[in-house]
């Protein structure tokens, strides 16, 4: 497709983007789709991206760029070598673009591939009109979903994935950090069948949505010794899962103070730098289990976003912050780093 449309751009190193009217469209590959972006989402990483830090200088080399990953669209153009779609088939992007000749792709393990390359971070993503999209990346959109939740799968499933991995079924889950993907994951977690979720976070108007999107206990971590708390609410025991979403140290030193001996503790959120352990007192001599998880199953995680989406009961609808047209994107950082909960969706 020809033409100029509008977007996103960060032109040059340092603090910072830009909004445009007149970036050409990008021009497809014969492995890739052009999608109209319907709707998009701002995520932790774009903040990383705008303000450019060491994140940011690692990987996004080749300015000027529109960046933003998280999004829905519909494609309308369709290099030679994708089958299997249609033009005007509603989808989602997964933003891991595997190189599929690696160990880890060629072994099951494409989301967290040897040479990965990050839809929206090293390539050219979504915060425009349109958007060239990997056909290896394309995710389908069951009906019903509408473009808005279609551009927050990608976020809830990283957290999906944690729980996922936590196994949580039947047990008891402390859901670390009520940011968007804190929100999606405790939601996820009562579709799971956990049996008792308990949410903190620093912030109470994030813990009031925590209540909505079924978490049994919330807590403001600010006025309690945090694994005491959730001792006194676990019959002294501890949970037998914590999902951490914050990557804050301390929550994460607190979060493992709070499992129970031989339970598990899974990071999704980053830490800045590295985390100082008491590996002997919080994780050997108590049997717990230390994992992370990075992006999604490719693509079983979608599956179960899908499902849980479906899930009778079950809205995203309380985890929208506010939708923004895609011009006002500074507002909705200004308005993210207030502290605003919820998922900031632009719409080109
Ligand atoms: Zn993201
Ligand atoms: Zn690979």
């Amino acid at each position: 497709m020809k033409g100029t449309m509008r977007g996103i751009c960060k032109s040059k190193p340092g603090v910072g983007a830009e909004y445009r009217e007149d970036l050409p469209i990008p021009q497809i590959t014969e492995d890739e789709v052009l999608i109209k972006v319907h709707a998009t989402a701002i995520c932790g990483t774009d903040i990383h991206l705008y303000h450019w830090n060491d994140y940011a200088q690692k990987r996004m080399t080749d300015l000027p760029m529109v960046f933003g990953h998280e999004t829905a669209g519909e494609i309308v153009e369709m290099g030679k070598n994708v089958t299997g779609y249609q033009l005007g088939d509603r989808i989602s992007v997964e933003t891991h673009v595997p190189c599929n000749r690696c160990w880890q792709c060629q072994n099951g393990n494409p989301h967290i591939c040897e040479n990965q390359r990050i839809f929206g971070v090293t390539d050219p993503g979504a915060f425009a009109e349109y958007a060239p999209v990997h056909k290896d990346c394309i995710v389908r959109l069951d009906e019903g979903i509408t473009y808005e939740m279609g551009a927050m799968l990608e976020a809830m499933g990283a957290g999906v994935h944690g729980v996922e991995v936590a196994k949580v079924q039947g047990k008891r889950v402390l859901v670390s950090g009520c940011g968007p993907i804190g929100l999606m994951t405790i939601g996820a977690c009562k579709a799971h069948g956990a049996k008792q979720i308990i949410a903190c976070d620093l912030i109470d108007q994030k813990l009031e949505i925590a209540k909505t999107m079924g978490a049994d206990i919330v807590v403001n971590s600010k006025t309690v010794h945090l694994p005491d708390f959730v001792r006194s609410r676990t019959d002294g025991v501890g949970v037998d899962a914590v999902i951490d979403i914050t990557g804050s140290k301390q929550a994460i030193v607190a979060g493992l103070k709070a499992v129970r001996k031989g339970g598990i503790f899974v990071s999704v959120g980053l830490p800045n730098g590295e985390v100082g352990l008491n590996l002997t007192e919080d994780i050997i001599y108590r049997e717990v289990t230390y994992t992370g998880v990075s992006g999604r199953l490719m693509f079983e995680t979608w599956e179960d976003c899908m499902r849980i989406l479906q899930t009778p009961g079950f809205s995203l609808e309380p985890v929208i912050g506010g939708i923004y047209p895609l011009c006002a994107f500074e507002k909705a950082l200004e308005d993210m780093k207030k502290g605003a909960p919820g998922k900031m969706i632009l719409i080109p």
